[in-house]
């Protein structure tokens, strides 16, 4: 069972694991062999991919608190069979650029997959740089800080994008994602799936992970809602294309966009509960809202469910 950390953040994901690891010990199923994280808490995808390895080699039965050796290595990254690929992890193959993840890198890593194995193998690729952890950074990381795990000295983690795990590189990794060695795991931290290329994102398991957006401001929304309900056609592109926008600046997930609008949304019915016939509507977009957030947890592009959240907005009212 994953620690009460993750079912607080992140329920519907931890509920899906915790099922998935119930089944697994009862042989009755297999865990993904690749899997996406999407969302803006770097941490929470981190400590998440960290504890279902731990989790999955535990001598014993994988209660937080363990200490079994594979229990203690992972919390200290040491674990042999944890394998984190950062520009500036797992790099002793190459004495090269510290900015990218390497082609080297990735045929290291089919090597070793070459090479049987007792352990479930978990490679979990992000971005990290050589420098100390702003406050901010040291107070989300602390949120995690029950599990025990001792980060390295100096190792900022960040989300994973195009710039550092490039074309060349993924399509070396691609053949060990789709086929892996039985007792395989990969997993990708990212903001959003387009982060990584599409060949990857089709043969793996996407879950967003939610940053705790319902409780976050969403002033930047009802900014852009400003005329709400009152939008023609034309506005609607005009917000879909801004709300795109911050996706890409990487300014929030597609998915905590789309929860500060169910939040915003959620407000306006409760300060016009006198006025049912707004009410009505209003429920109608949020209901809405709530199946453009289905959408983004299956493979829909962002562009695409925020183009056909905004467009029922127009028709609604
Ligand atoms: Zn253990």
């Amino acid at each position: 069972m994953l620690n009460n950390i993750f079912s607080k953040n992140f329920q519907f994901t931890t509920r899906y694991f915790n099922e998935k690891l119930e089944a697994i010990k009862e042989g009755k199923a297999k865990f993904p062999q690749s899997v996406i994280f999407e969302g803006s808490d770097i941490y929470g995808e981190l400590f998440f991919a960290l504890e279902l390895a731990r989790i999955l080699n535990c001598e014993k039965d994988g209660s937080e608190f363990c200490n079994c050796t594979n229990c203690n290595w992972i919390k200290t990254f040491t674990h042999p069979a944890i394998t984190i690929v950062t520009p500036i992890d797992f790099k002793d193959m190459d004495s090269g650029s510290k900015t990218v993840i390497s082609t080297k890198q990735c045929q290291a890593i089919g090597e070793k997959l070459l090479e049987t194995s007792d352990y479930h193998r978990v490679f979990i690729f992000l971005n990290a740089d050589k420098e100390p952890l702003t406050e901010n950074e040291e107070r989300q990381a602390a949120e995690f800080k029950n599990l025990g795990y001792e980060l390295p000295e100096e190792w900022k983690p960040s989300h994973i994008n195009h710039k550092i795990f490039q074309d060349q590189a993924s399509n070396v990794i691609l053949k060990s994602v789709e086929e892996p060695p039985k007792n395989t795991t990969f997993f990708f931290l990212t903001k959003n799936r387009e982060d990584i290329i599409q060949t990857i994102v089709s043969r793996s398991q996407i879950f967003s992970l939610p940053s705790g957006a319902k409780n976050q401001d969403y002033s930047f929304v009802a900014d852009l809602f400003a005329n709400y309900p009152n939008f023609t056609l034309d506005d609607a592109f005009d917000i879909s294309e801004k709300l795109l926008a911050e996706i890409k600046n990487e300014k929030y997930s597609a998915l905590d966009l789309i929860l500060m609008i169910e939040e915003y949304l959620t407000t306006l019915i409760k300060n016009n509960l006198a006025n049912p016939a707004f009410v009505q509507s209003a429920m109608i977009d949020l209901n809405h809202a709530q199946i453009a957030e289905k959408m983004l947890s299956s493979k829909v592009q962002p562009k695409m469910a925020f183009n056909w959240l905004l467009t029922e907005f127009v028709k609604n009212f």
